[in-house]
């Protein structure tokens, strides 16, 4: 059974889907004018996890996730470029696919924008002013009446007649109560809008979300996500509009929240410490680091984020993937492999940690979705794997107790998306984008692993010596084996 924190509820509920078997899931998506920052990443993270989760526990989640493709921030920035909108907001919604394609973020089963929704959104607004839920006021906007709604303020915990306290002399005058809010702005001539019934304009920001998960998954839904920050008003405004259109209730089941992600200026380097875009990190760091990072925090939680810890995260994966060498060199040796009882002791833990490790996980992730928790089983996991392989004579031995590691290995980059590449492919892309990091060049540390060789071969061992020394000083490691040597940049 999965329970889930309803911010609704302020509780954990057992998750009880509409129709058995499948979720229906719609997360607020970004406003499309710029490139995608860590904070994006962390909503777009966290929900892709709980979609990788529901799927392996045997869901069919619909998934529905918006591109906000029409907003007042996108037209000043089309304007200050002397782009249209629309065209803004597709270019950037082609860099978002790039940036969340990288980070291994599942693209949504929909990815509605509003612009294409137009006739959905005027249908809702024109059917809310029918039902007395809706104003045309003197300024041509249409306005919600949120007094028209009792139930307004269940999710957030606000009262109606709160939110006048904070009103000012000179708010809006066109609005009956000061927290009515837009659900279309009238468009001067010349400026982005559509025709209705109402006047020409374009919807607010909050009907878009309201209109579309309606299309897409009908007027009441599973599960409705987004940040914390969105609870109020954009949330509370779209029960109230969804709720009054439709006249069923609730709209959505449970509301899910990721919590913020802050910037830790005390742990940030000063050459990454403006470093905020997706693609700056990616370049410089494999993008399985970032996700580690994420999901070692419960997504309902604070993440203050810092350079060091992406360090840390970078070197915890460059243990996962030493880990998995270890795992998959005993699964091509598979039946040579000692029985588990006559392991040593890092084996017998291995065995023991592996064997229950899907339980454990499972357990952790059906408890809303606590990734902290599930990673740190698999830390543990991976923590013995490296003591049995650091022990050559066990490692020779006991093959047969890392067989059930396999499948850990294979939970994790199924949910979590780490751990997912061959061990070869990950020391590769780590070793390019450190160097990159540093401003090295990998052709200058080939040539000197060269030199080392041949002064090896030629048996100069003071030479080779001294290379290695000086390979070292740049935080390079050498790996001699019988067919050569080959290096990996270390993570200190
Ligand atoms: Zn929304």
């Amino acid at each position: 059974m999965i329970r889930v924190y309803n911010t609704l509820a302020r509780a954990l509920e057992p998750l009880e889907t509409r129709a058995p078997g499948r979720v229906g899931l719609y997360v607020c998506g970004m406003t499309v004018y710029d490139y995608c920052h860590i904070g994006h990443a962390r909503a777009m993270m966290a929900f892709d996890v709980v979609v990788r989760h529901l799927r392996r526990r045997g869901y069919a989640v619909d998934f529905v996730r918006n591109h906000t493709d029409v907003d007042d921030k996108i037209i000043n920035r089309a304007a200050q470029s002397g782009v249209h909108p629309l065209q803004l907001s597709a270019q950037f919604i082609d860099e978002l696919h790039h940036d969340l394609d990288t980070l291994g973020i599942l693209r949504p089963t929909v990815a509605p924008q509003v612009s294409e929704h137009i006739p959905e959104v005027v249908a809702m607004v024109q059917r809310l002013i029918d039902r007395d839920h809706a104003y045309l006021a003197s300024n041509g906007d249409v306005y919600f009446s949120i007094e028209s709604f009792p139930r307004y303020g269940a999710l957030s915990g606000k009262k109606i007649d709160d939110l006048r306290a904070g009103e000012r002399v000179a708010v809006e005058q066109s609005k009956r109560h000061p927290g009515d809010f837009a659900l279309w702005k009238s468009a001067a001539p010349g400026e982005l809008g559509w025709d209705a019934p109402f006047g020409r304009g374009r919807p607010g920001w909050h009907i878009e979300c309201s209109a579309m998960a309606a299309r897409h998954l009908g007027d009441q839904f599973d599960i409705h996500g987004g940040g914390i920050d969105l609870v109020f008003p954009h949330h509370e405004n779209e029960i109230a509009q969804s709720e009054c259109a439709s006249g069923h209730a609730p709209f959505a089941r449970y509301w899910m929240h990721n919590g913020h992600l802050t910037l830790d200026s005390e742990k940030m380097s000063k050459s990454l410490g403006n470093i905020k875009r997706i693609r700056d990190i990616v370049h410089e760091v494999p993008a399985e680091a970032l996700r580690l990072l994420y999901v070692d925090t419960h997504y309902r939680s604070p993440l203050p984020f810092s350079t060091e810890k992406l360090s840390d995260a970078l070197a915890a994966l460059d243990r996962v993937y030493l880990a998995k060498e270890t795992v998959e060199e005993a699964v091509s040796r598979a039946g040579a492999g000692a029985p588990a009882d006559t392991l040593n002791e890092a084996g017998r833990d291995v065995h023991r940690l592996a064997s229950s490790f899907s339980a454990r996980f499972d357990e952790a992730m059906d408890d809303d979705f606590n990734s902290a928790a599930a990673i740190g089983y698999f830390f543990e996991l991976v923590r013995a794997i490296n003591r049995f392989g650091n022990d050559k004579k066990a490692r020779a031995r006991g093959g047969g107790a890392l067989l059930p590691a396999a499948e850990a290995f294979r939970v994790v980059s199924e949910v979590f998306g780490v751990g997912a590449m061959s061990p070869t492919a990950y020391f590769d892309e780590a070793k390019v984008k450190r160097l990159r990091a540093q401003g090295k060049d990998a052709a200058d540390i080939d040539a000197l692993v060269a030199a080392r060789g041949a002064a090896r071969a030629a048996r100069d061992w003071a030479r080779a010596d001294q290379l290695r020394a000086e390979l070292d000083a740049q935080g390079i490691a050498v790996m001699d084996s019988p067919e050569g040597s080959t290096w990996r940049v270390r993570v200190d």
